[in-house]
């Protein structure tokens, strides 16, 4: 084998594919299955940029990283779209703002991004019912909504037909493995690597799936209050509704990967404000990601012959396919300039 990944989520597979197709022999080991983690779980929100805001972005790494960073995810979206097929559909995402504070913050953002030429408007009309809880939206039009699990399935079976081979319901660790590895396990991070412990945290995400609705409510994926709260109606009606994590902040810092009454009962009363009553709810799940401080990931080699990819401060869809095919590059050899940002020993 030329190259083990460790982990079969977005991050793993775009990884093993990349790979895979510069004829390299790849392994994939994955402890359950593909997608079993966060990639197969999450919200389904394919956003550009990162886990920051535009403006925010500009003034942490300057306004030329940060223009590069937008950049990199904006043609990752197109490679998403060229092979998710069904998985995928550019709708758009739309940010609202609860309060007058985050009106301002996103104004701003939309400034910024209008002044460094992306695209962004201001959505005057804001969908039924929503006009009342919040004061305003930002409108990203070339976000995407993605089913995670067919989207991940499909991604490994890209890479198997590459060529990569994918073994399911094995654990394994760097050390017992030939090198060179990548470490794709984002909010596993931690102790899978403990020398990266002190800047990657687990973060665990929970959601909620109601049976299918009458009415068509919301026709792209919405997240509000900071990005503390974030929903889409699916193609069939069904609403999946997650967030809620300040409900129990320091709890939700855990890697244990179980729901609990209090965030689950505060999804429900989202539920009530989005549709005025609670549906039956027919699936409860959550997923772990992994939080840096700076909300950059981590990508690039932290060992002789071990490489991470992973930290993406609950962001991962569209950058966990970026990352992934970084990190492939970058151990066959080809250094791309965009993991200067993402350097793992960047904290000391
Ligand atoms: C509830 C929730 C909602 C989210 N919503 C969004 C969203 O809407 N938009 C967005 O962009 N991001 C979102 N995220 C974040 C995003 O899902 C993740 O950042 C991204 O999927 C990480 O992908 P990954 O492949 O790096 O890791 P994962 O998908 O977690 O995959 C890691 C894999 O590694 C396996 N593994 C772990 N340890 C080992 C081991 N020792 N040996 C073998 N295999 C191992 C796991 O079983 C898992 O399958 C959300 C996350 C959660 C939890």
């Amino acid at each position: 084998m030329d190259v083990n990944v460790i982990g079969a989520g977005v991050t793993g597979c775009a990884c093993a594919l990349a790979l895979a197709e510069r004829g390299l022999r790849v392994r994939v080991h994955e402890a359950r299955h593909v997608a079993a983690g966060a990639s197969g779980r999450n919200g389904g929100f394919a956003l550009r940029g990162g886990a920051m805001p535009y403006d925010r972005a500009r003034e942490q790494l300057g306004p030329d990283r940060a223009r590069a960073l937008w950049r990199l995810t904006e043609s990752t979206l197109e490679r998403m779209e060229s092979l998710a097929g069904d998985a995928f559909a550019r709708v758009g995402s739309l940010r609202l703002a609860v309060d007058e504070t985050e009106r301002k913050a996103l104004t701003s953002e939309l400034d910024a991004l209008r002044s460094d030429g992306f695209d962004g408007a201001w959505a005057e009309r804001l969908p039924k019912g929503l006009g009342e809880r919040y004061c305003g939206a930002l409108l990203h039009p070339r976000d995407g909504s993605l089913h995670p699990a067919r989207w991940v399935r499909q991604l490994a079976e890209h890479a198997a037909r590459a060529g990569a081979e994918i073994v399911e319901g094995r654990r394994a660790v760097p050390d017992a493995l030939d090198t060179p590895v990548v470490v794709a396990v984002d909010g596993g991070l931690a102790a899978l690597l403990p020398e990266l412990a002190p800047h990657v945290v687990p973060v665990r995400g929970q959601m909620l799936a109601t049976e299918p609705l009458r009415e068509r409510l919301f026709t792209r994926p919405h997240y509000a209050r900071w990005g503390y709260d974030y929903w889409q109606q699916l193609s069939d009606g069904r609403l999946v509704v997650g967030g809620k994590r300040d409900v129990d902040l320091v709890g939700e810092q855990t890697e244990v990967d179980e729901t609990t009454a209090a965030v689950q009962s505060a999804i429900e009363s989202l539920v009530v404000d989005l549709v005025g009553r609670l549906p039956a709810v027919t699936h409860r799940w959550s997923g772990v990601w992994g939080q840096t401080p700076d909300l950059l990931p981590l990508v690039g080699e932290v060992r002789d012959g071990v490489w991470v990819a992973g930290g993406y401060s609950g962001h991962g869809n569209v950058l966990g396919l970026a990352c992934g095919e970084l990190v492939a590059r970058a151990v066959a050899g080809d250094q791309a300039p965009e993991l200067d940002l993402f350097d793992p020993g960047r904290f000391g």
